[in-house]
């Protein structure tokens, strides 16, 4: 009885999220599509290759063959999914060297997994998990889909003029969005947005032969941890406030899980607990790398 109750109350909270992405209800298993977008997916990819080289010149790359090789084989893994093909974005994943907890992805397929998160990983599952729920912000377009709601008037005006043969707006627009800079690509998804994630990073995850319950227990620590609070957890602060927590989070991922086809979840590289030893041998980055702090 109860654990009906609890589950009803679970399917509200996805339903309300759900309602205003896409004016009627997701039920878990059902297939995600990208918001309304004014951006190609042509300029998604030229908008996250001109983010990343800003990325690149911030952070400190993880100079170590082993880690990067080990991240792009379970970021390889997970763009093998039928969804992560269908999108075409041409993923590719790089290890910074950055000590809070996080990991990001820039439209069009770039990925970085900061150092700090392997201190909060239990296994690899929980890696491949975060890293699809990078995936899905990129395949749902969410970045551009945010920026095209942010913009909206503009660029309906600058596509109309392109429409009738004058391109220079819309090339202004999207020399704007560039101008942008990497940081705004990076934070404050919506709540929807990470709902949307969650589903869809519950399914690569699963897919690719990981266990997605995985995915909620690490959300479920962090908050955790971060409600234990204090100084000590700023780093999962701020992984916790780029990634906004949706209602019943934990729940709607096991949902979600629950709706995917039976699948014994073995996969596993064998090699998280190297990677998680090397992480830790690495120094900490030069003072000078990070000028303004960790990207938000
Ligand atoms: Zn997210």
């Amino acid at each position: 009885m109860q654990a009906r109750f609890f589950h009803s109350l679970a399917a509200t909270g996805l339903l309300l999220s759900c309602v205003t992405a896409y004016g009627f209800a997701r039920k878990p298993g059902d297939p995600l599509k990208p918001g309304f977008n004014l951006f190609s997916k042509e300029q998604d990819a030229q908008l996250g290759t001109e983010a990343a080289k800003e990325v690149r010149k911030k952070y400190t790359i993880v100079d170590n063959p082993f880690l990067q090789g080990y991240v792009k084989r379970v970021g390889d893994r997970l763009a093998a999914t039928p969804e992560a093909r269908a999108s075409g974005f041409p993923f590719n994943f790089t290890m910074i060297v950055e000590p809070s907890v996080n990991a990001f992805a820039l439209p069009g397929g770039p990925m970085f997994i900061q150092t700090g998160l392997f201190t909060a990983l239990d296994n690899e599952a929980q890696l491949a998990g975060v890293m699809a729920h990078e995936m899905s912000h990129v395949i749902l377009r969410h970045g551009t889909h945010e920026a095209t709601k942010a913009k909206g008037v503009g660029m309906v005006a600058a596509l109309a003029q392109a429409a009738v043969g004058d391109k220079s707006t819309m090339a202004q627009v999207l020399d704007g969005a560039i101008s942008l800079g990497a940081n705004s690509w990076m934070l404050h998804y919506s709540r929807d947005a990470e709902s949307e994630a969650d589903a869809l990073g519950a399914r690569l995850m699963a897919e690719a032969g990981w266990d997605p319950a995985q995915l909620a227990s690490f959300f479920l620590k962090l908050n955790g941890a971060g409600a234990r609070a204090g100084t000590a957890s700023r780093s999962l602060q701020q992984f916790l406030s780029d990634h906004p927590n949706p209602e019943n989070r934990e729940q709607a991922i096991q949902l979600e899980a629950q709706a995917l086809p039976k699948n014994s979840y073995g996969y596993n590289t064998g090699d998280f607990d190297r990677a998680r030893r090397e992480v830790q041998r690495i120094p900490a980055p030069r003072p000078a790398a990070n000028p303004s702090g960790p990207a938000r």
